[in-house]
């Protein structure tokens, strides 16, 4: 599983270039985190993360206004442009004490070497979440890997273990258990006895964590290709629950098998690395089975009621309560119900009037998405145009009348 020879020329050249650049102007400059993890395993990283001894400030007179902006407010990060690519440039950090973090909200700006919140590379190694996130790869010099947790034994063995006392690291910040859950997923991975006894003490602690962050946790488990195994592991530990009450209920159901089997297809689309990138399509495709089920009753009844808006409030309603442990932001609820919407649409006589809707791109890839998992009759997704034909079709036989 761990190739350690010529891992550096795995990485993006690009952000071998940024290192170089900040080692030539005396500073330290390493990858680390996912990116790490990922190449010793043996995939080709999606983003490549580069920490150093530089403070944002200094990064950015090394690569200039053009190259470089310094983001963020309590946790200030350099963007550094090389080529077409962009890269996080984070400064080593130690943990803040209790009272160091109180107030740090008044920081105004400039913050010097050496102050509170940045420290050495030892320091930022022992903040980080787990042993095998902790792993530095030296893309300059000769180093190698550089492992000062056991990061190198843990990956080996497949274990997620917190760095540090695993209760106190997941009460500081909960996320980190939603983090572990998702390597176990993703890898395969097992949880630490210490690292497991503490999750299953503080699962609970999820739900304080912001809406937002857990929206776009959601949103980066979709887009992984393993998002069925991250769910499982999610429910297998009990932490389901907490993180989304409304897929935990529906689990064992019809509506959730059909749910696990949607993400399983989609996920193998994901995979490919060619599939739509939409969030609408992702969020949509995790709630047909209960939009399909409410929508039943009407679809039943008339297929017009469709049409005329019926379906849509019922829908709207559906797609609220279902990520509702999430606050799904206004214009995607709207998104999904008129994706979902298109469902019933466009598998019925009445497709031809949709062509033109503004979500019958993804209205047909999750059509298609849904005739692959039920093993329904191709036809019924292939006979609708692509949507470049869709809409020109329209258009030509309107000029003629
Ligand atoms: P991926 O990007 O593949 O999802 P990753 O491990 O790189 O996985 P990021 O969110 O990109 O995840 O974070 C980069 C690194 O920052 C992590 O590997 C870890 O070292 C550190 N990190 C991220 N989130 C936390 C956290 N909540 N607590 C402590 N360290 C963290
Ligand atoms: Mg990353």
């Amino acid at each position: 599983m761990i190739a350690k020879r010529n891992l550096r020329d795995k990485i993006s050249p690009a952000a071998v270039q940024v290192a170089t650049r900040l080692v030539q102007n005396g500073f330290e400059a390493y990858v680390v985190g996912g990116a790490v993890r990922d190449l010793l395993l043996g995939s080709i990283p999606k983003d490549v993360d580069i920490t150093t001894n530089a403070t944002p400030e200094q990064v950015r007179s090394v690569f200039g206004r053009r190259q470089c902006v310094v983001i963020g407010r309590r946790f200030k990060l350099a963007q550094v442009r090389m080529g077409n690519e962009t890269f996080e440039v984070s400064t080593f950090r130690r943990k803040p004490s209790h009272e160091e973090s109180k107030g740090r909200d008044d920081d105004d700006g400039m913050m010097i070497w050496n102050d509170n919140e940045y420290g050495t590379l030892e320091d930022d190694a022992s903040r980080r979440d787990f042993t095998v996130n902790s792993l530095y790869l030296d893309v300059v010099g000769k180093q190698g890997v550089i492992d000062m947790t056991g990061g190198l034994k843990d990956l080996k063995a497949g274990i997620v273990r917190v760095i540090g006392n695993p209760e106190e690291r997941f009460i500081e910040d909960p996320v980190r258990m939603l983090r572990a859950l998702k390597l176990v997923g993703l890898h395969g991975f097992k949880l630490h006895p210490a690292t497991e006894a503490a999750l299953k003490a503080n699962k609970a602690m999820i739900s304080m964590s912001s809406p937002a962050r857990l929206y776009e946790e959601l949103l980066k488990i979709l887009f992984t290709g393993r998002s069925l195994a991250i769910l499982t592991a999610f429910h297998k530990y009990g932490f389901l629950t907490y993180f989304w009450p409304d897929l935990e209920e529906i689990w064992s159901k019809q509506d959730g098998v059909l749910v696990r089997r949607l993400l399983k297809t989609r996920d193998a689309e994901v995979a490919t690395g060619n599939y739509s990138h939409s969030r609408a399509l992702a969020l949509a495709t995790v709630s047909l089975p209960v939009a399909l089920r409410a929508l039943r009753p009407i679809t039943e009844d008339d297929e017009d009621a469709i049409l005329l808006g019926d379906g849509g409030a019922v829908c709207l309603r559906v797609v609220r309560q279902f990520f509702s442990s999430f606050v799904l932001p206004r214009l995607y609820a709207i998104r999904v119900k008129e994706i979902l919407l298109l469902i019933p649409a466009l598998s019925s006589e009445l497709a031809p009037r949709f062509y033109r809707h503004r979500e019958y791109k993804y209205g047909r890839l999750l059509l298609q998405l849904l005739v692959k998992t039920l093993d329904w009759d191709p036809e019924i997704a292939n006979r609708l145009p692509p949507p470049e034909i869709a809409s020109n079709m329209k258009r030509r036989r309107r000029r003629k009348h």
